[in-house]
């Protein structure tokens, strides 16, 4: 979500560059030109200021002058890029000269930027909003990449999410990431994402207790209250047991856990039981997030058995969240717009949905409370049953 609400582009491209890979922070604002800065973005070429590794011009047509002293340097630079005014200071942009395109990986003025560590996923859940070939590409991030970039990112950053993939899966370099997060980037709040498979491993959980920063929450999906619904769901027969396990030792380590369960056809009319299973056994868990699915990847493969309209999701959503509440346990509810919910449960509806993929429908302009509501999924506003009903 950007502070000021205006929507920014993730990837900019541009029409000539030179040069090589780079990984660098922004410096827009000429009052903090300082060493961390590396990238100098130039709206206009007079305000071009020698000495930054890498320049990202707006225009194309680029002096004489500076060209030649950027290829006598041998400097990185990208020209003619649309959008640089959405940049800002202090973001962490990618550059690639050769493909001439920008990536932005952290938005300085956004409070949910992501850490990804790698594509790939040791399961394949049904309605997972990443394709299988997304999953399974061979687009291994180095773990120099990943520290390089955390040594970017603003220091001041309050929140980050650490997510793949299965970011467990890079084994003792994922520990290695968490362990330097905690050193770079002690005062800021995580929420790692993962399956939490691999916490099912004694070694591994407690090597990971003992290096995560102070405050992260590592929040685990759990998609039946019994094995063959779980692992019919996330497509991998075991992988219940070693979820569950994972849970239960992080939650024996004292970890602070989250756990989210994926709301879906296949387990819309269980969710009461699962919420029983919660209570239950993991009383102390920090809150619950029920989510309704974004309809991407895997999601849209498998639409005819995963998807369920909202309305028909209502009566149970209600009672599981009163289950949780009876037993003292926070319960959260992501990507439901409100006239889907029943209004008691309106405060635990969360805007979760990224400001780049909200949509809302045509009658929305009509609902007294749409400021409020976090809307649809760009994937999602056209499925069908998809009804509103503009709160009057
Ligand atoms: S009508 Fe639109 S804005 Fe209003 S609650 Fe429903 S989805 Fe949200």
């Amino acid at each position: 979500m950007i502070k000021d609400g205006k929507y920014r582009p993730l990837f900019l491209n541009g029409k000539i560059g030179q040069g090589s890979y780079s990984l660098v922070s922004v410096c827009k604002n000429e009052e903090s030109l300082d060493k961390e800065h590396k990238v100098k973005v130039v709206l206009k070429d007079e305000n071009f200021i020698k000495g930054y590794d890498v320049y990202v011009f707006q225009s194309e047509n680029i002096q004489r002058q500076i060209i030649d002293y950027l290829k006598l340097n041998n400097s990185t630079y990208i020209c003619g890029v649309g959008e640089t005014d959405t940049l800002v200071d202090k973001d962490v942009i990618e550059i690639s000269p050769d493909t001439l395109t920008i990536r932005v990986l952290y938005r300085a003025n956004s409070i949910d930027n992501f850490l990804m560590l790698t594509n790939k996923c040791n399961n394949n859940c049904i309605m997972c909003p990443d394709s299988l070939k997304v999953r399974t590409e061979n687009k291994n991030i180095p773990i120099s990449i990943l520290k390089k970039y955390i040594e970017l990112i603003d220091k001041k950053v309050e929140f980050l999410c650490i997510t793949g993939g299965e970011p467990t899966l890079l084994k003792e370099d994922f520990i290695e990431v968490i362990r330097y997060l905690r050193e770079k980037l002690s005062g800021t709040e995580y929420l790692l994402l993962t399956n939490g498979r691999m916490f099912y491993k004694k070694r591994f959980v407690e090597a990971f207790v003992k290096n995560a920063p102070e405050n992260l929450i590592t929040a685990i999906p759990i998609h039946g209250h019994y094995p063959e619904l779980h692992d019919n769901i996330s497509g991998v027969k075991g992988s219940f047991i070693q979820s569950f396990y994972g849970v239960k030792n992080l939650y024996k380590l004292g970890a602070k856990i989250e756990i989210r369960v994926v709301i879906n056809k296949l387990n819309y009319n269980v969710i009461t039981n699962i919420a029983a299973m919660i209570s239950d056994y993991f009383p102390k868990v920090v809150r619950v997030n029920f989510m309704a699915m974004e309809m991407l990847g895997n999601a849209v493969v498998n639409r005819e058995k995963v998807w369920i309209d909202f309305n028909s999701v209502q009566e149970k959503l209600k009672e599981a969240v009163f289950i949780l509440l009876k037993s003292g346990i926070e319960t959260r509810i992501y990507n439901f717009p409100l006239c889907s919910l029943d209004e008691s449960i309106w405060n635990l509806s969360v805007r979760s949905i990224s400001d780049y993929k909200i949509r809302y429908k045509q009658q929305c302009n009509e609902c007294s409370v749409m400021k409020n509501c976090g809307g649809f999924f760009n994937s999602t506003i056209n499925m069908k049953d998809l009804k509103v009903k503009p709160i009057k």
